[in-house]
């Protein structure tokens, strides 16, 4: 049986390595299958998809897309949908404009707090690429506001510091459908670790294909419990490591370790290909 992670990020948004460096270790560490999930983009993964075959990987197209939920945000992650897909494109330039006006309210708040940090700065250490929270954080150490990542989310980035910033994040019908149009499967990132046993479910009802039933934040009963739910709804279960770069997160030592068996995959791929040709009928 090969091993799979579905859920990585490169520096395309808030991960440390390059789309080549990461597969190089992802070949390191003996993967067969991978997805980039960056957050709301694909460019990480289409410079790695010309690069995967001769890391001997197989990477299939991923992303994480922040949704909007009764109001909050939750991650969900795509896979195996039409790269070239027009308004699946279309959706994820949208959440690129959200995630600067979104980090332009956050600097409001934050030099509200009597901070010096300019918003220029923090997409500048985005460097291109999709600007998140992380950037944010990663200039509050550098100017000596806190001393690490954690800290710098738990004193003003967390969603409770910043409940009064608006977004417009795509609502999460809007990503569902899209995704669902563009052939891919869309499963609930990291279940676990932010909604109640209820807000899965309802979650669910929005019309999800899975759950991300392993991710480092879950323990094994956690893992259990979600693998359990998602057999018993007909759902798919995925899974991955949310690696971000070495130290970046604490998630991030689990790379290789957290994985999922590849039969998942199949099930994956199969639930793509009958919506590709579904979708074939229909247009
Ligand atoms: P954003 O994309 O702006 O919503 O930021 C979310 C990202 O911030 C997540 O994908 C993680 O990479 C990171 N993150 C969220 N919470 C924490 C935390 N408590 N400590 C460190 N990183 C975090
Ligand atoms: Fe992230
Ligand atoms: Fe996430
Ligand atoms: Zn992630």
């Amino acid at each position: 049986m090969g091993k799979a992670d579905l859920h990585t990020h490169t520096n395309a948004s808030d991960g440390d390595l390059s789309p080549e460096a990461l597969l190089k270790k992802a070949q390191s560490k003996k993967l067969k299958t991978l997805a980039i999930t960056d957050h709301d983009t694909i460019k990480g993964y289409l410079k790695a998809k010309e690069m995967a075959p001769d890391y001997g990987i197989e990477l299939i197209s991923g992303v994480e897309i922040t949704a909007l939920w009764n109001s909050k945000e939750v991650h969900l992650l795509a896979y195996n949908f039409d790269d070239k897909h027009q308004s699946f494109r279309n959706l994820l330039i949208k959440q690129k404009s959200a995630r600067k006006l979104r980090m332009q309210a956050i600097v409001e708040v934050l030099n509200a707090q009597g901070l010096d940090i300019e918003y220029d700065e923090i997409l500048a250490e985005a460097n291109m690429g999709n600007v998140g929270r992380p950037h944010a954080a990663s200039i509050l150490i550098k100017r000596g506001y806190v001393s690490g990542v954690a800290e710098a989310f738990i004193r003003y980035l967390s969603s409770e510091k910043l409940q009064g910033v608006k977004t417009n994040y795509a609502p999460i019908e809007e990503v569902i459908r899209t995704t669902k149009d563009a052939a891919g499967v869309v499963s609930l990132a990291h279940p676990g670790r932010l909604y109640t046993d209820g807000e899965v479910r309802a979650l669910i009802d929005e019309g999800l294909d899975g759950l991300e039933c392993i991710h480092p934040s879950h323990n094994f009963s956690t893992q259990r419990k979600f693998t359990a739910l998602a057999k018993s709804g007909n759902l798919l279960i995925t899974g991955g490591s949310d690696y971000h770069g070495t130290g970046k997160s604490e998630y991030d030592p689990y790379f290789g370790i957290v994985t999922l068996g590849d039969q998942y995959i199949e099930a994956i791929k199969r639930t793509s290909e009958n919506r590709k040709r579904i979708v074939n009928v229909y247009n």
